[in-house]
């Protein structure tokens, strides 16, 4: 399905979706608040390329399985992402950057869709900054004019995982970015 053939309504929502896991609670959670969900992979800070396809591979079974549509963004982007987090590469810093690289193109990919809302399912994730992901989406709305549906759904995210659990999907042992890769494996941060 391409972002050209595919038919939008006025209850339409762009769901930047980075994970099947997260993904599935949450099209759940906006369908019953009566919004048409539209699953869309931009996710250049997942390394390396391979991790990448076991992830977005994941995504698409999700899709399938409970019928959303899902639209994969052009290009990895691979080099943007380095770029975007150059010089800030600190746990803490360079997550700013990445949120907002991916939420920018995910309103600016709704804006040429015709979809007035867009949201993301880092929203459910108690690992990822949740406040810092609220605050720049509210940005980007600001800027670009369609609406961040937010919700805290960080309660739900077990309840995310029971759904996908029958489905047997990959599930990343890491955030995303070699940076991330290298905290959770390096031998300095592994508990006894
Ligand atoms: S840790 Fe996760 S959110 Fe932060 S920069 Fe890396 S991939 Fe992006």
């Amino acid at each position: 399905m391409t972002e050209a053939n595919l038919s939008t309504g006025s209850n339409s929502v762009l769901l930047h979706s980075c994970c099947a896991h997260c993904a599935a609670y949450t099209i759940d959670y906006w369908r019953k608040q009566g919004y048409e969900v539209i699953c869309w992979w931009y996710n250049p800070n997942i390394h390396p390329f391979r991790e990448h396809q076991s992830r977005l591979e994941a995504m698409q079974s999700l899709a399938r399985n409970v019928d959303a549509p899902f639209l994969v963004a052009d290009g990895y982007d691979m080099v943007t992402y380095f770029r975007q987090v150059a010089g800030h590469e600190a746990d803490g810093d360079r997550c700013q950057y990445c949120f907002r690289l991916r939420l920018a193109r995910a309103a600016e990919t709704a804006r040429q869709m015709g979809i007035a809302a867009f949201t993301t399912t880092l929203l459910i994730s108690p690992h990822q900054k949740h406040e810092l992901v609220c605050q720049i989406g509210q940005e980007v709305a600001a800027a670009t004019g369609i609406e961040f549906l937010y919700a805290d759904l960080r309660k739900r995210y077990s309840d995310s995982r029971h759904i996908t659990k029958p489905m047997d999907l990959y599930r990343q042992q890491y955030c995303g970015c070699l940076y991330s890769e290298w905290e959770r494996f390096s031998l300095d941060n592994r508990r006894p």
